[in-house]
């Protein structure tokens, strides 16, 4: 386990056992030198508890990162209910007592939701702790947020890679056209943006056909379409061995986790000459949202925060060229530099924003 939390460079794990309600929870703080862990509750099944504890771990570490990138006085955290295989007998009581143990760790974790846990369940935590975001009365919603970062970070690809400042008949191609992606084709047929999109859902292509007069392709053609940005709106794992060579753009730049299949995936796009934005920083709006909502922000302030995504990829963006290095590996490095204050004076600088 030692091991684990070394390679991680994790401060802290938790584990909570609670028969009553059945109870099999693992909070994951990975670093807290900038503030409070902030991360969301996710609940699934694992097949065994390791599975589990990797999942903790290597989500919270995540979280650090992109907190540190997005200006957020927080550190990373996650937490993770093991789903029981013959699903939950009483989810009020379950999250009553992962209130609980949220609770008993003094505000060092603040939890929000993610997969299988919803702003119902965040109801009957905020009953329990105050160390909780985006409950259903929070009246924050991200996704629309997190579209507004991707805007911002569109344009930041758009004037570093091709010398424009506006995105006036820029031909965007968006895989995914839910929450966020609607959001963002809608940002960007009013910023003057060609739109091409896909979806498994076809209601939701032509939804955005007859109000962007956005064109409709169908399954993988998205990811070849020849166009100016491509925006990764709905799995992760689409940039890989396979799909990189086949791409007919010279930006990638959108809002789904984990678009590399593997961190060498964003070398291969930089040695392809496509400028990829690094997904945990462009889509980082949805994670300001929490944590500005959390020390009650006003929306104004929020929106001002995730607008500031531009400047942060175009720093990036900047690096990566100066220096030939993929900008993945540059979003690392930027994150390591705050965190493990690489350059003193990032802890106030950090603590600034709010
Ligand atoms: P969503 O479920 O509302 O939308 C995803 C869309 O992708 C759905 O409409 C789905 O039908 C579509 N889709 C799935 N497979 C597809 C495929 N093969 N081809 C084309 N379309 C496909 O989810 P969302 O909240 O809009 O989030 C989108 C992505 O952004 C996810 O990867 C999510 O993890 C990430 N993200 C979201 C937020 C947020 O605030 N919602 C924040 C950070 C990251």
């Amino acid at each position: 386990m030692f091991d684990k939390l070394e390679r991680a460079r994790l401060e802290e794990i938790h584990f909570r056992h609670d028969p009553d309600s059945r109870l099999n929870a693992i909070i994951a703080i990975h670093n807290t030198r900038l503030g409070p862990a902030l991360g969301g509750c996710r609940c699934i099944h694992y097949t065994s508890d390791d599975q589990a504890v990797d999942d903790a771990i290597r989500l919270a570490r995540g979280m650090s990162y992109k907190a540190a990138l997005a200006g957020v006085p927080q550190g990373g955290g996650k937490a993770v209910i093991m789903l029981p295989a013959d699903g939950i007998e009483d989810r009020k009581s379950l999250y009553q007592a992962f209130g609980r143990f949220v609770h008993d760790l003094g505000g060092r974790y603040i939890t929000a939701a993610d997969s299988g846990t919803t702003l119902g369940d965040l109801d009957e935590v905020s009953g329990i702790t105050p160390y909780v975001s985006g409950t259903s009365r929070d009246g924050f919603n991200p996704s629309p947020l997190t579209a507004l970062g991707v805007f911002a970070g569109i344009k930041a690809a758009v004037r570093h890679k091709l010398r424009r400042t506006s995105l006036k008949d820029i031909h965007v191609a968006i895989q995914g056209v839910g929450n966020v992606g609607y959001a963002l084709a809608a940002l960007l047929a009013e910023a003057g943006a060609r739109l091409t999109v896909s979806d498994t859902d076809p209601a939701k292509t032509a939804r955005c056909a007859s109000e962007f007069g956005a064109t409709v392709v169908t399954g993988d053609d998205i990811l070849t379409q020849e166009c100016d940005v491509l925006a990764p709106c709905g799995l992760g794992g689409i940039l890989n061995d396979i799909s990189i060579p086949l791409l007919r753009c010279p930006i990638v730049a959108g809002a789904a986790n984990n678009q590399l299949q593997r961190p060498e995936h964003g070398a291969l796009l930089h040695q392809s000459d496509i400028l990829y934005a690094p997904d945990y920083v462009i889509n980082a709006g949805g994670l300001i949202t929490v944590s500005l909502g959390y020390m009650n922000a006003s929306m104004p302030g929020i929106q001002q925060r995730v607008l500031a995504l531009e400047s942060t990829l175009l720093t990036l963006f900047e690096r990566s060229h100066a220096e030939g290095c993929p900008s993945s590996d540059i979003a690392d490095q930027m994150a390591e530099d705050i965190l493990y204050q690489r350059h003193f004076g990032q802890r106030a600088s950090a603590k600034l924003v709010i």
